[in-house]
């Protein structure tokens, strides 16, 4: 039911639109992540503005790239907005340069809601399994919309869920005539993630994997939406290998080029193009067998591009 509405929302925003909307959803994990690392970025400049918030006190807070609302103390707010910012700096000069740095036009919305009712009451039945939300509108190779819908009731919504979700708001300004592949969008999406998140991706596949759940890469590439709830664990468990796979095999750059390509040319033209004389069978090789071993484990919980922040009110209380 939740993916059939979930594609139903997708399908009715192209017919009456004429432009794309794309819901991406992480899945509520209830174990908060550990590691936190503090970042050399100045801090942002942030205004806050009145909320229409029902509660009277609370403010939204805007800087260049963020629109955000929390009702929270306006300390929580500043801490989270400056958090947004550094993360998506971070995250814009990993992976697309330096070049596309500039500030986002229009800026990211990010609305946290306080419990799952209100979550649920803004992105339909079945988000409740989810933590966060990241809705992309693309029109004639621009992004139109960016937001990102969090839960605060959720205790890695902050951890987890905000760098997997602006990841895929950062990703959407290299592919903006056409949507990213999913499977590459949420494979670099989870390097984003906690080492640790990660791992229980891995053992989850490897569950699948031994009741033989799991896509042949060739179909993998080809998924368009959000894979049924049988599949679920195959597609982010594969994807996140893959996607850990091909930057061992390379850059991040070539990553990308190789996705792109992958959009004109299929798989098979797009490796041999970008990665010299690799084959299909090859990633379907090393991904079926590889998954099994410690080495494996190692590259897809290493491998990760992920960009942490001590928060303000924390250190200040240290
Ligand atoms: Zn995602």
């Amino acid at each position: 039911m939740r993916n059939t509405e979930r594609f139903m929302r997708f399908v009715l925003a192209v017919l009456l639109t004429a432009v794309w909307t794309f819901p991406y959803l992480a899945v509520a994990e209830e174990v908060p992540s550990r590691s936190k690392t503090s970042a050399p970025a100045p801090a942002a400049r942030i205004t806050l503005h009145r909320s229409s918030c029902p509660c009277g006190r609370c403010c939204v807070a805007e800087t260049s790239n963020f629109r955000v609302q929390w009702c929270t103390s306006e300390e929580n707010l500043r801490d989270l907005t400056d958090t947004c910012e550094r993360m998506a700096a971070a995250s814009k000069s990993t992976w697309l340069g330096e070049a596309q740095t500039r500030p986002w036009t229009p800026q990211c919305e990010i609305v946290v809601h306080r419990e799952v009712n209100d979550y649920v009451a803004y992105l339909g039945p079945g988000s409740e399994q989810t933590s966060g939300c990241a809705t992309i509108r693309l029109d004639q190779g621009r992004v139109v919309i960016r937001r990102i819908d969090l839960r605060a009731d959720a205790l890695d919504w902050k951890s987890e869920s905000l760098p997997h979700e602006l990841m895929h708001v950062v990703l959407a300004d290299r592919f903006t005539t056409r949507r990213i592949p999913p499977w590459a969008d949420e494979g670099i999406a989870m390097l984003s993630e906690s080492p640790e998140k990660r791992g229980r991706r891995l053992t989850e596949l490897r569950r699948v994997a031994g009741n033989g759940m799991t896509y042949a890469v060739r179909d993998l590439m080809r998924v368009q939406s959000s894979p049924e709830p049988a599949l679920r664990n195959a597609f982010y468990g594969q994807s996140v290998a893959l996607t850990s796979l091909l930057l061992e095999w390379g850059t991040r750059t070539q990553l990308l080029a190789f996705v792109e390509a992958s959009l004109d040319q299929g798989p098979d033209a797009a490796l041999s193009a970008v990665y010299g004389n690799r084959v299909v069978s090859e990633l379907d090789q090393q991904l079926g067998q590889s998954i099994w071993t410690d080495r494996f484990v190692h590259l897809v919980t290493q491998s990760g591009t992920r960009t942490t922040f001590r928060s303000q009110a924390a250190a200040a209380t240290k």
